[in-house]
């Protein structure tokens, strides 16, 4: 119950590449109305203009949709496609080889931009800024340099931590867009949807039962939903009802907020071992066996959403209904009063 459970964390899994249930334009991508209104101007009017879109960068925390919206993109701009990511750009030649094969206004969806390596961003910005490419070749005295042309072509970035990004590239973005949480109501028509399309009989409140628990999240939603599934077939009459998903749910650990064993343990940790807090992230991460990164990327952002968790200049802090939701009373007067005092 206190390990991580693959199924609940955002991180793309190899089963997820599930095309079938992937939206595949603006008007069936649910939720994001922000995001999706502004991307539908600028595609319709590069359409118009016959240019490439502006550089766009998604960001938010995993599995909200950053990479389905990219797809999105190009199929409605009706150019061609092509993805990598930051971390297996480990040269300059190797984003060279990709830009110099991209065709006029295709989009490249790089993945995990913070990770780029650094020589590699450096060739990145004349490619993004003039659609150029300064490559040197040879070594020594004998190197030069020489420049080749591209195609005009859009990037888009995607990224968990805004903050890791270098300023000149964060600069190179024409439309930086910040993804969302998911509502609930949001969620339940995506778990509808995926049901329907796997052919699996939900009632509304069995579908309401899982999008109430995904963490806002579309991609542990429609893992959620493949888990009961299963329940409800091996050990129901394959409807989904509420009961159902709620006994599945309850026993892969998953609480009424969506939250699992990981999730609670970094709560309770925070409150029996250091009284709720403000502790530092490194302390956190190493009391948990937990990198940092997963933590800030992983965890946290919910529990902040969700108001369970407070950021202060000192550390991490948990909110009366973080103590609350793991069944404790918050400290009187004094530990608290400092919770709205920094
Ligand atoms: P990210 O790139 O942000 O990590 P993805 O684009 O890979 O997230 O999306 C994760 C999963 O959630 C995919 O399986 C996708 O089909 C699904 N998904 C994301 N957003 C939506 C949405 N708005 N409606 C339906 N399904 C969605």
């Amino acid at each position: 119950m206190t390990d991580p459970d693959p199924t609940l964390r955002p991180e793309r899994l190899p089963e997820d590449f599930d095309r079938a249930l992937r939206p595949q334009t603006l008007d069936d991508f649910i939720g994001q109305a922000e995001a999706r209104a502004n991307l539908r101007v600028f595609v319709q009017s590069a359409r118009q203009r016959g240019e490439a879109m502006d550089h766009t960068l998604f960001h938010g925390p995993p599995g909200l949709g950053k990479t389905t919206l990219a797809q999105i993109m190009a199929r409605e701009l009706g150019v061609g496609f092509r993805m990598t990511s930051g971390p297996v750009l480990a040269k300059a030649g190797d984003l060279a080889a990709i830009l110099t094969n991209l065709e006029a206004r295709d989009v490249l969806f790089i993945d995990e931009i913070h990770r780029l390596n650094p020589a590699v961003e450096e060739v990145l910005y004349p490619a993004l800024e003039d659609f150029e490419l300064d490559l040197v070749i040879g070594e020594g005295p004998a190197a030069r340099t020489v420049r080749i042309e591209l195609q005009p072509f859009t990037l888009v970035g995607a990224t968990t931590r805004l903050g890791l990004l270098t300023t000149p590239l964060r600069d190179r973005f024409g439309i930086p867009t910040r993804l969302q949480f998911y509502s609930v109501e949001e969620l339940h028509r995506i778990v509808s949807g995926n049901a329907a399309k796997l052919g699996v009989e939900t009632e509304t409140e069995g579908a309401m039962e899982i999008a109430r628990r995904a963490r806002g999240t579309p991609r542990i939603a429609g893992r959620l939903l493949r888990r009961v599934v299963d329940f409800a077939l091996v050990e129901g009459d394959g409807r989904i009802t509420r009961a159902l998903a709620d006994g599945a749910l309850t026993r892969l650990g998953v609480d009424a907020l969506g939250l699992d064993g990981a999730d609670r343990r970094y709560l309770r940790l925070i409150a029996e071992a250091y009284q709720g807090g403000p502790v530092g992230i490194e302390t956190l991460s190493a009391a948990l066996s937990e990198s940092r990164d997963a933590l800030e990327e992983v965890i946290e952002p919910f529990l902040l959403q969700q108001g369970l968790l407070q950021r202060t200049p000192r550390g991490r802090m948990l909110t009366q209904g973080g103590w609350r939701h793991i069944g404790l009373e918050p400290p009187r007067s004094d530990a608290t009063g400092d919770l709205f005092g920094k």
